[in-house]
């Protein structure tokens, strides 16, 4: 396993262990650190979003610029509802600031499709690795998760394929769909949260937030959040 950063937190246990460093991952665990959470991303691969790299024919189309968010959830059929409470809080026009003041200006095409000026799925790339970078995330690259360690209900930690425990007080399960396999998204997830008893997602998206009870609570709760392909 390749430690990136030192960013080891006391007792050994991370507020925050995200599984996966797809966009998904890369933004959950970038925001949590943001916050001031100390977290730790594990990724199987020995680099971040591969998939991410090829998206848009490698130009990544980043969203629509379609401000309104009804009328941009309309295109998702069906899981409109279910993505408003997320989009209302982080719509369309703050994933572009976001994207703009880091520096990453978009031009808007065809059928109000964004893409980085730069034409370059990288741009992203880059975007997302800088801000987990600067945030404090310690990545932990080449580290398959193999499962979680569990008491009861409890999630105390995820187990790498090597054995190795890391514990932590919340984690964020973004390890994809199942296109593109080479990518390394090869849906373990969903065999996980089957084996969780979480009810069952549709297998073209995955992205959930799985909190074990922390130090001090009186309640465990894992919930379950489809959001991406
Ligand atoms: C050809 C193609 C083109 C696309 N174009 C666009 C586009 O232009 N615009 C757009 O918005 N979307 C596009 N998409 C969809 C987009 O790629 C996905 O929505 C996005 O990658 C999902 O991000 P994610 O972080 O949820 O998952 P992923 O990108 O799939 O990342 C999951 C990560 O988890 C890691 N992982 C998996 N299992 C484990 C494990 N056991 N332990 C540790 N790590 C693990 C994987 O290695 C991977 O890095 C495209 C998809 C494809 C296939």
């Amino acid at each position: 396993m390749k430690q990136e950063t030192k960013n080891t937190p006391p007792q050994n246990i991370w507020d925050l262990a995200v599984i996966g460093g797809g966009p998904a991952g890369m933004m959950a665990a970038s925001r949590a650190a943001e916050c001031g959470a100390k977290v730790v991303l594990l990724e199987k691969n020995d680099t971040l979003g591969k998939k991410l790299l090829i998206t848009g024919g490698g130009r990544c189309n980043v969203t629509n610029a379609e401000f309104d968010t009804r009328k941009f959830l309309s295109k998702f059929k069906g899981n409109d509802k279910f993505l408003f409470s997320a989009f209302s809080q982080r719509g369309v026009k703050e994933t572009l600031d976001f994207f703009h003041a880091h520096d990453m200006p978009t031009k808007v095409e065809a059928e109000n499709r964004v893409f980085p000026k730069s034409n370059s799925a990288k741009s992203v790339w880059d975007v997302l690795a800088r801000s987990m970078k600067d945030n404090g995330v310690t990545l932990l690259s080449r580290s398959p998760v193999a499962g979680f360690v569990k008491k009861g209900n409890e999630i105390l930690a995820v187990r790498c394929a090597d054995g190795k425990e890391i514990k932590a007080k919340a984690f964020v399960l973004a390890t994809g769909g199942m296109s593109r396999p080479e990518t390394g998204s090869t849906g373990d997830g969903f065999v996980w949260l089957k084996k969780s008893g979480i009810p069952s997602l549709r297998r073209t998206r995955l992205w959930c937030l799985l909190r074990s009870k922390t130090p001090g609570s009186k309640n465990s709760r894992a919930s379950a959040c489809p959001a991406s392909k």
